[in-house]
């Protein structure tokens, strides 16, 4: 069984969204007997995004002040990993868009962060010119922000931009691709077309993909569904299985769930960092 997770959250600086110290999270995952940790916490920044749910702290707006914040992210989980008796890892979980100017900021702060890796993710919804950001949860808080012609245009955007996300080549794998089942919506055959293309993207990029057993705790099945993951053994695209923990409970979470599913179906292209 996989004994590492290279997708987790901490308290790190008190802006991110995990419960736990980093030095917490390190030590479970040794008591666990895992070989390797990942941290991974949010890298969430555009001009546009809207502001008001409670993880606001960890969403930025301006380009030129978050490349300190990362660099204090990173020395201080540095830090907590120096007592480690394990192999830690520091990445960072990373909203991706695709207008230029993001490019640009997050094509800069690659070489200054000399981060180990970075995951792809897409926790909103977005416009089509990205000039209006929502969270995904915003659909189901405040339904009266879309009428059903602007939400199917949001979703069409939202798949698209997972679609280029894995297209981008920044990104040694892609988070929860179909979280947004969570929410209860969109999960119709309508929408099989929209996640065939972002299969296909995936293959074609040679991006890897996680298993994700935070579904379990959120709704009746990890992201992505297991016919999901079929068509992407289909195409030998590499897996890993992420616990994507934001408590320390939550590390190694349902893996013997995900190991017996991929092994169900003989996936054997796995990442190993
Ligand atoms: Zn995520
Ligand atoms: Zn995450």
């Amino acid at each position: 069984m996989q004994n590492y997770t290279y997708h987790s959250h901490t308290n790190t600086l008190g802006i991110y969204d995990g419960n736990n110290s980093a030095e917490e999270m390190i030590r479970q995952a040794e008591e666990k007997g895992f070989s390797e940790i990942g941290i991974t916490n949010h890298l969430i920044c555009h001009p546009n995004i809207c502001k008001i749910d409670k993880y606001a702290s960890m969403y930025f707006r301006d380009y030129r002040i978050v490349k300190d914040i990362y660099k204090k992210t990173i020395e201080e989980i540095k830090t907590a990993s120096l007592k480690s008796k394990i192999r830690v890892l520091i990445g960072f979980e990373v909203d991706f868009f695709q207008d230029k100017e993001w490019r640009n900021f997050f094509e800069k702060l690659i070489p200054d962060l000399e981060a180990d890796y970075y995951i792809g993710s897409s926790h909103f919804i977005y416009n089509n010119d990205y000039s209006k950001i929502y969270k995904i949860s915003y659909l189901k808080k405040y339904p009266d922000m879309f009428d059903e012609d602007t939400r199917e245009i949001y979703l069409h955007k939202h798949w698209e931009n997972i679609k280029a996300c894995a297209e981008s080549g920044y990104f040694k794998f892609i988070a929860h691709l179909d979280q947004i089942k969570s929410k209860g919506f969109y999960q119709g055959k309508e929408w099989d077309e929209e996640k065939f293309k972002v299969i296909e993207a995936l293959a074609k990029s040679k991006t890897g993909f996680e298993l994700n057993t935070k579904g379990l705790r959120f709704c009746t099945e990890m992201y992505p569904s297991p016919w999901i993951v079929k068509e992407l053994n289909k195409r030998n695209v590499p897996v890993v299985i992420s616990d994507d923990a934001h408590h320390i409970n939550q590390i190694g979470e349902n893996f013997d769930v995900a190991e017996s599913l991929l092994q169900k179906m003989n996936y054997n292209n796995r990442i190993h960092l």
